[in-house]
């Protein structure tokens, strides 16, 4: 079976700055792979590269399969697949949190309205924030509203989930309710590619640990390895900023 997402030797330039500089990324279904790397080595474009928000230079992205590198994919079908959380919430503040949740099930998918309810509040209920379900955004805190976003990632039932620095603008305290909630999901089998800083859950919730240096992986591998055991020199440098 194909894995669910690969990349092969993705090249992407701003201008004459390389940032990705040949990238090969596979997750496999059921697999959390969490990427790791200084800031502006190139993470978020990896993720916005295969939602296809940045068209690449060179290379391939696969999903399941099929190839969405190619100029003549449906893009809107392909985003369809996947789902994302930045770091801020970008819930949408004019709707209630049933409607954000709702809306792309209903607007891109052409799920009935009441059977996207159902599974809305279903899923919100699992999380724990279904007394809001009719509240605004506002009324709610960071860690909820980040819940809600990932929320509204699944809602469609994506094949992946890619979450960038999903916890970053958060208060520390409300980090963990995040967190559990992304380890959850990968518990019930969720395919997730994501990127964070909270080496403690990357150690505890990834099957694999990708370190990305100036737009290349400079070492991968089991989170036991590459983040208590690093080989590279390079990997060391950066962990050492968290000790
Ligand atoms: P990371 O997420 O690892 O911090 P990014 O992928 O955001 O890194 O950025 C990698 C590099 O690409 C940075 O030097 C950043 O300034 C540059 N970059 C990102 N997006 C753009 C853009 N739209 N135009 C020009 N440069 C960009
Ligand atoms: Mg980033």
């Amino acid at each position: 079976m194909s894995p669910v997402l690969r990349t092969e030797g993705v090249v992407k330039a701003f201008g004459d700055r390389v940032v990705l500089d040949g990238v090969d990324v596979t997750v496999s279904q059921h697999e959390v792979v969490v990427l790791i790397g200084a800031s502006g080595s190139g993470k978020s474009t990896l993720l916005r590269t295969i939602n296809l928000l940045e068209p690449i230079d060179d290379g391939r992205i696969w999903l399941a399969g099929e190839d969405v590198s190619d100029p003549r994919v449906d893009v809107d079908a392909v985003r369809g697949r996947i789902g994302v959380v930045f770091q801020q919430f970008n819930l949408f503040p004019h709707l209630s949190v049933l409607d954000n949740v709702t809306l792309a099930a209903r607007h891109v998918h052409r799920t009935p309205k009441a059977e996207a309810e159902e599974t809305g509040r279903r899923l919100l209920e699992r999380v724990g924030l279904a007394d809001f379900a009719k509240a605004y955004p506002d009324r709610l805190s960071g860690g909820q509203q980040q819940r809600v976003a990932i929320v509204r990632a699944i809602a469609t039932n994506p094949e992946l989930l890619l979450l960038d620095e999903i916890t970053s603008a958060l208060d520390p305290q409300l980090v963990g309710e995040v967190l559990d909630l992304v380890a959850e999901l990968k518990e019930q089998g969720s395919t997730i590619l994501m990127t964070t800083h909270e080496m403690h859950f990357a150690e505890h919730a990834a099957d694999r640990v990708v370190f990305l240096k100036d737009g290349r992986i400079a070492e991968e591998g089991p989170p036991a390895q590459v983040l208590r055991d690093p080989q590279h020199e390079d990997t060391r440098a950066f962990l050492a900023r968290f000790r």
